[in-house]
C-alpha cells in the first residue's frame, strides 16, 4: 500500500525487502541450474552485407526457471560475475556450444563459426586457456570453428597479461571480436595493442543512424578506423532495411540483428539456414 509521509519510508523498506527476496532465490536457483546443467544456448545469425550469406552466429545463454520464470541474462550474467558463478556456468556454456557445433557440421554447415560470450572474469582466470582447450580437446572441436567476444572491460582490466593470452587465443585459431564497441571507457589505443579480427558496433550507435547525421559520422568513422587497423565489422542491432543499406553503403561489412533474425534454439537456426540458403 503507497502512503505519503512517513509512510514512504516503510514502503522504500518494503522495496528493499523485495529486492533481497529475488536475489536470494536467484543465488539458489542459479546455483542449482548450474548443478542440473538447466540452460539453453540461443543462436543469431550475422549476415555479410555484400554476399548476404550467413557469415557466423553468436551464442547466447537462455534460462527459464520454475520459480522466476525466464530470467535474462542481463540479470544472471552480471549476479554470475560477481559471485563467481560465470566460471562453471562459462564451461557449460562452452559445452553446449560444442554440441551445437557438431549438430551444424552434420547438416553441412561445419563453415559456420560460432561466437561465444566471455566474460572479463573468466578470461581473468590464470587457467582460462587450459580449460577452454581441454573443453574443445574433450568434445572433440577445434578453435578454427569458434569466435571469441570480449568487451572493452576485458581490454581495460588485464591489459599486462591479456596481450599475450589473446595472442595465444589467436594461435589457437580463435577470431577475437570486440564487443558493445563504443560503450566502454577505454582508450583507443588498445585496438593496435590487441590482435582483435573483428569489431563490433554497438547496438546503440547503430539504432538512429537512419535519423541522426552525428550518429551516422560515428558509425562511419569507426568502420573506417576499423579497416585501417586490418578489422572486419559487425553492426548490432540492426532491425530494419533502411539500416542495412544505409550499413552498406559506409561499408559495414556485417550485420546482426532482429533484420535477419532473433536468436532462436538450434532447431530453428538449421531451419533459417536452409531457408536463407534457398532464399539468396
Ligand atoms: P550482447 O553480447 O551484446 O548480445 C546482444 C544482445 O542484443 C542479445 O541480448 C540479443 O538478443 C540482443 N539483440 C540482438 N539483435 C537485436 C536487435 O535487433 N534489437 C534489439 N533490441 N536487441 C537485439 P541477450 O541475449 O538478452 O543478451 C544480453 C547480454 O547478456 C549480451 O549482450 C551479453 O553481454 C550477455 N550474454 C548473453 N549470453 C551470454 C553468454 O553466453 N555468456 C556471457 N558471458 N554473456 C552472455
Ligand atoms: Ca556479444
Ligand atoms: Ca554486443
Ligand atoms: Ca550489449
Amino acid at each position: 500500500s503507497r502512503q505519503t509521509g512517513p509512510g514512504n519510508f516503510a514502503f522504500f523498506i518494503d522495496d528493499l525487502e523485495i529486492d533481497a527476496k529475488r536475489v536470494l532465490l536467484l543465488d539458489t536457483e542459479l546455483r542449482k541450474a548450474i548443478e542440473n546443467d538447466d540452460f539453453q544456448l540461443y543462436f543469431q545469425p550475422k549476415v555479410s552485407l555484400s554476399t548476404k550469406q550467413v557469415i557466423g552466429v553468436e551464442a547466447l545463454v537462455r534460462w527459464k526457471n520454475d520459480k522466476l520464470g525466464f530470467v535474462s541474462p542481463a540479470e544472471f550474467i552480471p549476479y554470475a560475475e560477481e559471485t563467481g558463478l560465470i566460471i562453471p556456468l562459462s564451461e557449460i556454456i562452452i559445452e553446449m556450444a560444442c554440441n551445437a557445433f557438431h549438430v551444424l557440421r552434420a547438416n553441412g554447415y561445419a563453415n559456420v563459426p560460432i561466437a561465444l560470450n566471455i566474460s572479463s572474469i573468466h578470461f581473468q582466470q590464470p587457467n582460462f586457456l587450459e580449460t577452454i582447450q581441454k573443453i574443445l580437446e574433450k568434445n572433440n572441436a577445434s578453435a578454427h570453428n569458434f569466435e571469441i567476444e570480449v568487451t572493452e572491460r576485458t581490454v581495460l582490466e588485464n591489459s599486462l597479461e591479456a596481450v599475450s593470452k589473446f595472442n595465444r587465443l589467436k594461435q589457437l585459431g580463435f577470431t577475437l571480436s570486440i564487443d558493445d564497441f563504443g560503450t566502454g571507457y577505454s582508450s583507443l589505443s588498445y585496438l593496435i595493442r590487441f590482435p582483435f579480427d573483428v569489431l563490433k558496433i554497438d547496438r546503440s550507435f547503430v539504432q538512429h543512424i537512419c535519423s541522426s547525421e552525428e550518429k551516422q559520422g560515428v558509425v562511419d568513422a569507426i568502420i573506417h578506423m576499423a579497416h585501417r587497423l586490418n578489422m572486419q565489422v559487425v553492426a548490432e542491432g540492426v532491425e530494419s532495411t533502411q539500416q542495412a543499406e544505409l550499413l552498406q553503403e559506409i561499408d559495414c561489412d556485417f550485420a546482426q540483428g532482429f533484420h535477419y533474425g532473433k536468436p532462436m534454439p538450434l532447431g530453428e537456426l538449421l531451419q533459417f539456414l536452409a531457408y536463407w540458403e534457398h532464399i539468396q
